[in-house]
């Protein structure tokens, strides 16, 4: 299995950083995690997006750097089978579908979701979790200003963002190879509903797990900022901050 990160950074766009959204891919799955406007950058990966005849996309919650590239996703068209699950009646007072029809719905888009590929299945997910065909996923609800969940695939994969750090992430993220996680600043900041390098070091200090990127970059972070978050983690060999573009193998 490999790890594209299509977008890095979180709320604002730069030239450096699309918006969250990153991609898993194995020999017969492709699955979208969040589509932010890094999901304009699947143009980069069309052979990825051609060989397989299903696009499964998987929400952790639906704020605009989160779900707005989801639109752009018609710039492709294909006979293609897409499935989308996200946090719903659980967590929100409407279902999956109702929120993103309300999206993507005139005067906002043009075209009604149920169009953009052959066929479109959109599902809600509790907290009991899911499965991808053979890919387990379980769900972590999370702390944010609206409900947001953690997200683990299989064996692979934590994937936390917009959230205040939590020892049942780091818990979870112990039985996997690879924890994304969400930074907005390097100190501890009265940022209600995201998180520090200082916090999340705290935590991977009591909690170690095997590797560590940071998403969710704030837009205006400098490359000071960024060397001064990975002081915070004492120069760890095993955390980095994610770049658009990087690829991670998880092996299978
Ligand atoms: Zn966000
Ligand atoms: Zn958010």
């Amino acid at each position: 299995m490999k790890l594209i990160l299509l977008g890095s950074g979180g709320w604002v766009p730069t030239p450096r950083r699309h918006t969250c959204s990153c991609l898993l891919a194995t020999d017969t799955q492709l699955i979208l995690i969040d589509s932010g406007s890094g999901l304009s950058r699947l143009a980069e990966y069309r052979e990825l997006y051609d060989r397989c005849d299903t696009l499964n996309i998987i929400y952790t919650h639906y704020h605009l750097d989160h779900t707005a590239g989801l639109s752009y996703l018609p710039n492709w068209p294909q006979k293609k089978r897409l499935r989308i699950w996200g946090p719903g009646t659980a967590f929100y007072p409407h279902s999956c579908r109702d929120i993103l029809s309300t999206l993507i719905a005139p005067p906002y888009f043009p075209r009604p979701l149920e169009n953009f590929a052959e066929q479109v299945e959109i599902q809600d997910y509790t907290a009991d979790g899911f499965a991808i065909d053979d890919l387990p996923v379980r769900v972590l609800p999370q702390q944010h200003s609206q409900p947001s969940c953690g997200l683990t695939f299989g064996a692979f994969l934590h994937y936390a963002t917009d959230t205040l750090p939590l020892e049942a992430t780091f818990q979870r993220a112990q039985e996997t190879r690879l924890l994304l996680h969400e930074c907005w600043s390097a100190p501890r900041l009265p940022s209600p509903g995201h998180s520090s390098a200082e916090e999340l070091s705290e935590l991977a200090s009591r909690i170690p797990v095997p590797r560590m990127v940071l998403i969710h970059i704030n837009p205006t972070w400098t490359e000071a900022d960024e060397a001064e978050a990975l002081q915070a983690f004492g120069g760890a060999p095993h955390v980095s901050i994610a770049q658009d573009g990087m690829e991670i193998e998880l092996a299978g």
